[in-house]
């Protein structure tokens, strides 16, 4: 006997799809189905008696006895798929393992039990971290979050590890969210010397083997941690019952494709549907997590200050417009000397990779620039290229200006790679470690410059924001900041928080051990009120004031936007469509939701297409979703344009 089954499937379409099945079925299973011509891996929603459509085609396979996605992360799913206005099949698929979203067989392959030996921890908590365990472990049965507020070095991870020791004793599992996956075997190696149970990570260097394995012993049970980046968000955990998202501020949870996620703001519900606790951890929370305390919906635990003897850094600025040198200043280079001479590690810190960002001509001023993107071409000189940052394209820089003629062409700035030959100059025996993309692209490549780092030995660190995120040099005693005038200048109305939020993480780099450390910073506007905070590490006085200034200017968290993109190789086709996109949702009768371009992109052509946007916002969110929603099933209006591609991006960071 035939029943009726609802299956989602991974197309770009807000609907799902009835099949006839002659089997026995669970909800949550995947099974493999007809579709057009082809035959695709669905998942099975709900069963059904009777279907709006006729002519019905049949399941041809079962592919799993059990459903492979639990009532309750099938719930979460819906709920994500809902918020983001995306489609829910391509929402479900994307959330399991390519193998299995292809079919393969839902076994464990690679049944890796390594055996290790613990290492039992020496010390006892500090009074805060106490409070903020017991906190946590109090509402272990119900659905609470919290935010720990603690200076880099404060013990954070030590309370992650011991709330997820005791959870673990009770049976349950822990889910560890981190940025990158730079930060991932750090963490991963510190809870393996602690707790007690099978560790797997979800990150995208993983073969597709290894993330299946991680995925399957995190569904059955049998990892009791669970490590990974966003998507690791996803994982289906039926004993779930902590959520730990490390530096929750940062950028990289917003998944930035595709589905457009942030995982940090999906770990709420997540923690909801599971109905236990949330940690988020930082020493520099976003202001929509500062705000969320302000509400009361975020209890606020402090670590304020670093446990034993170590104290946090003086920071010193260093004001460029006195300097000759262009990117090392003379007072940094002594700074350096004396530490190094003290058998000390320095790390310089510079945003931009590769050598140098202008390559110009001194006669005419022509710049090189990419022919597909509107951006300059960046010099790399070990490959002797200039690349494009955007689009990816490279070609041998000219020798002549091709304007003018002259042999006249010079580069300008500096990138990673340009200072790290300067400090090859500067300090000709000491080694130079250079910590970016470029050097970082082979999967052993970073985990082989920690080892050096970790080892102790004086050395120069050189690197772009991967350095500053969360890892634990004991020797490192001062930290130099190159370039923080851009973020200063920028329009980005999020510019200044995120560099308080970067400058605070690198500062929190030195000194991590006895002996103080120091930070140097160097601008040509000493007198920003930014730096007079960063001085006195008053991250949450100077994130009071800016989120005065969000709430004043009602810009996010106290209003919500939303983001509508499209690009054209064709300039005119994605403004045009734009505008058809606007005439919908200005014929939707709701007053709350501001709605302003089509306008450029801040980088308008990118790979030979064209970037416009729309923007909408509202104070409240729920009027600014029915909106969305409405648009949605008014959009077989919208002229089917094979020219244009766009997307929507709910709570966009860009
Ligand atoms: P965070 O995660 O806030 O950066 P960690 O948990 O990594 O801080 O702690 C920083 C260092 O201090 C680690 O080496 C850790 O082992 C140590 N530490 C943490 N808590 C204590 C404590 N209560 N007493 C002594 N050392 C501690
Ligand atoms: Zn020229
Ligand atoms: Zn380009």
């Amino acid at each position: 006997m035939s029943s009726i089954i609802e299956v989602a499937i991974a197309v770009p379409l807000h609907n799902t799809f009835d099949y006839l099945c002659d089997y026995q079925v669970n909800i949550g299973a995947r099974v493999s189905v007809p579709f057009g011509r082809k035959k695709v891996v669905g998942v099975v929603l709900a069963e059904k008696n009777n279907s709006d459509y006729s002519n019905l085609r049949s399941v041809e396979e079962v592919l799993d006895k059990d459903g492979i996605l639990s009532k309750e992360i099938l719930d979460f799913l819906f709920w994500s798929a809902n918020y983001y206005h995306h489609p829910i099949g391509e929402v479900l698929l994307s959330a399991l393992p390519k193998n299995l979203r292809q079919g393969k067989p839902a076994v464990v392959k690679k049944l890796t039990s390594h055996e290790r030996e613990l290492t039992p921890c020496n010390f006892k908590t500090t009074k805060e971290q106490k409070i903020a365990i017991d906190a946590v472990l109090k509402s272990q049965d119900n659905f609470h979050s919290f935010l720990i507020h603690g200076v880099t070095g404060s013990g954070k991870t030590e309370v992650y590890l011991r709330v997820t020791e005791s959870l673990l004793k009770k049976g349950r599992q822990v889910l560890v969210l981190v940025p990158e996956i730079g930060l991932t075997p750090q963490m991963i190696s510190r809870f393996e010397e602690r707790v007690e149970t099978k560790v797997v990570s979800i990150h995208s260097q993983l073969n597709e083997t290894q993330k299946t394995d991680a995925y399957l012993m995190a569904k059955n049970g049998e990892a009791g941690v669970i490590l990974g980046t966003r998507s690791a968000i996803f994982t289906p955990i039926p004993k779930l019952g902590l959520v730990i998202v490390d530096e929750e501020h940062d950028d990289s949870f917003k998944q930035q494709s595709g589905f457009r996620y942030s995982a940090r703001d999906l770990c709420f519900m997540r923690a909801k549907f599971a109905n236990i606790p949330l940690l988020l951890g930082t020493a520099t929370p976003s202001l929509g997590t500062l705000k969320n305390v302000l509400d009361g919906k975020l209890t606020r635990l402090v670590l304020s200050s670093r446990p034993g003897e170590a104290i946090m850094p003086a920071v010193n600025l260093i004001d460029m417009r006195t300097q000759s040198a262009e990117a090392l200043s003379q007072p940094l280079v002594a700074r350096m000397r004396h530490y190094l001479d003290n058998n000390k590690q320095v790390m310089l810190f510079i945003n931009r990779r590769g050598y140098a960002p202008v390559f110009f001509c001194t006669e005419c001023d022509w710049r090189a620039e990419c022919d597909s993107c509107d951006a300059a071409l960046i010099y790399h000189r070990h490959i002797n290229r200039l690349k494009c940052h955007h689009c990816g394209s490279e070609k041998l820089p000219d020798t002549s200006c091709p304007a003018c003629r002259q042999p006249t062409l010079k580069v300008l700035g500096y990138g990673t790679e340009r200072l790290e030959e300067n400090l090859e100059s500067y300090f000709p025996n000491t080694p130079v470690i250079r910590i970016d993309r470029d050097t970082t692209r082979r999967k052993k490549a970073f985990a082989g410059h920690l080892e050096q780092i970790h080892s102790g030995k004086p050395c120069i660190l050189v690197g772009t924001q991967m350095l500053a995120k969360g890892h634990d040099f004991s020797e490192l005693a001062f930290v130099g900041v190159l370039d923080v005038d851009v973020g200063l200048m920028s329009l980005d109305f999020r510019a200044t928080e995120n560099l308080a939020q970067l400058l605070i993480q690198v500062s929190g780099r030195a000194g991590r051990s006895k002996d103080s450390g120091e930070v140097a910073i160097q601008t040509r506007y000493p007198n920003h009120p930014i730096f007079s905070h960063i001085k006195k590490s008053a991250y949450s006085k100077y994130a009071g004031t800016l989120l005065k200034e969000r709430e004043k200017a009602q810009l996010p968290p106290y209003a919500h936007q939303a983001l509508i993109c499209a690009n054209s190789k064709n300039k005119q086709s994605a403004e045009k469509f734009l505008n058809e996109i606007l005439m919908i949702l200005q014929s939707i009768d709701i007053d709350s939701v501001e709605i302003w371009g089509p306008v450029p992109g801040v980088i308008e052509k990118k790979s030979n297409y064209y970037y416009y946007n729309l923007y909408l916002q509202s104070t409240n969110r729920k009027d600014l979703h029915l909106l969305l929603k409405t648009f949605y099933l008014n959009i077989d209006t919208l002229k089917a344009s094979n020219s244009v591609r766009w997307y929507l991006d709910v709570d966009p960071i860009e």
